[in-house]
């Protein structure tokens, strides 16, 4: 059997008993479901708003603009993000005609604190912060480091769906201004595309309701539920289609009963690798602050040889993956190369090891195994 990098698992029968009551109802779209899915995560997270989206990404995108709307920033203002991370979180910053300025990552992959204090001037306005893997990082001392200078707190928590700190989210922190998950396929709680915005202020959630829905002042489900149809509505802004929809919620309903369950498991197979390849003086471990409470999306090796490595395991039919390349390698951010020295290494010698679901303790002791008998 062929060992994969990602798999997800759903619940089959209870997503389909989920599913049927939309199909069954006649209701597909926003509403329904995903007013049940906000209410859960709102319950699940703490977060005070959650606003249930098509993805991540789409939400990265309202954080931006919204941040910029309520705050009056200018084009080519700038925010400070990292080269580590999927291009979404650095895409969303160009949507809106905002400078990405890159700081360079810290030992969790994480944005340095000390970086970030050195990239600051006076058009800089708010942080994206990746929780990279589901680490929190030092998100505690950007935090501080953005109140002391007056910038907003993006964070980028696609991979946090889960991570706890003394069992609080770190996106309900105080001084988070707004945290955007990612539902996305393969994420820790996946359905098929879809995300949940949260911003700690009501009226930026209640922005962020009308720009996904085009700018419209009342959305169909509000307006269907009054009981007469209310057909009239104003458009006070150019908004989106970022709605996320029934069938996607109904699917997040069911997976998020099994999120603790799946993430306790993750942690066990991330302490398993950990205790593996510990003793190898080759292998750099990616640590983690509070281990215990970490979602562990993704679990990475630093290695000398990551292209032999790969072509290795793929012979023993084992499939590592390579996750980020430093985003100032591409063509679009390209601008920025050598701002991050760390970042550009690193990136060289990043691989992920499989971690999902249906990996058994033998799977996990056989790429043990297989990658301590490459790397040595
Ligand atoms: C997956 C991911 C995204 C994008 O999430 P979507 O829901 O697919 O849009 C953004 N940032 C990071 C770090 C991700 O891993």
């Amino acid at each position: 059997m062929s060992i994969q990098v990602l798999k997800p698992k759903f619940q089959i029968e209870e997503c389909l008993q989920e599913i049927r009551q939309c199909l069954e109802r006649g209701w597909t779209g926003m509403g329904f479901k995903t007013v049940e899915f906000e209410a859960a995560w709102r319950e699940y997270t703490k977060h005070k708003n959650a606003f249930f989206l098509n993805s991540n990404t789409a939400g990265l995108h309202l954080a931006v603009k919204i941040l910029k709307m309520q705050n009056g920033w200018q084009d080519g203002d700038e925010i400070i993000s990292t080269p580590i991370t999927f291009v979404s979180s650095n895409h969303a910053i160009l949507y809106e005609n905002l400078h990405v300025t890159f700081a360079d990552v810290d030992e969790y992959l994480c944005l340095d604190p000390e970086d970030i204090a050195r990239k600051i001037n006076d058009r800089t306005r708010a942080v994206m912060f990746v929780g990279y893997g589901g680490r929190v990082g030092r998100l505690d001392q950007v935090i501080d480091l953005c109140k002391k200078h007056g910038l907003k707190l993006i964070l980028d928590a696609a991979h946090m769906a889960g991570t706890t700190v003394n069992g609080v989210f770190p996106g309900t922190w105080d001084g988070v201004d707004v945290a955007v998950y990612s539902f996305q396929a393969v994420k820790n709680l996946p359905t098929g595309d879809s995300g949940m915005i949260c911003f700690a202020d009501d009226e930026c959630d209640r922005l962020a309701r009308q720009l996904a829905w085009l700018g419209i002042n009342k959305d169909t489900y509000a307006r269907s539920n009054a009981g007469a149809y209310k057909w009239k509505y104003d458009v006070d802004y150019l908004g989106y289609k970022y709605n996320g929809n029934a069938i996607m919620a109904a699917i997040a309903l069911v997976q998020l009963k099994y999120l603790d369950a799946d993430n306790a498991r993750r942690r066990e197979i991330a302490a398993m690798y950990q205790k593996g390849f510990e003793n190898n003086p080759r292998i750099r471990i990616i640590g983690a602050p509070y281990a215990d409470e970490c979602a562990y999306h993704i679990y990475e090796l630093i290695v000398p040889d990551r292209e032999g490595l790969l072509s290795y395991l793929a012979e023993h039919d084992v499939f590592g993956g390579v996750h980020y390349r430093d985003n100032t390698d591409y063509k679009m951010y390209r601008y920025a190369q050598g701002t991050c020295p760390r970042a550009a290494e690193v990136s060289k010698h990043l691989i992920t090891m499989p971690l999902h679901m249906w990996l058994t303790d033998d799977d996990v002791n056989r790429v043990i195994e297989l990658v301590n008998s490459y790397v040595r």
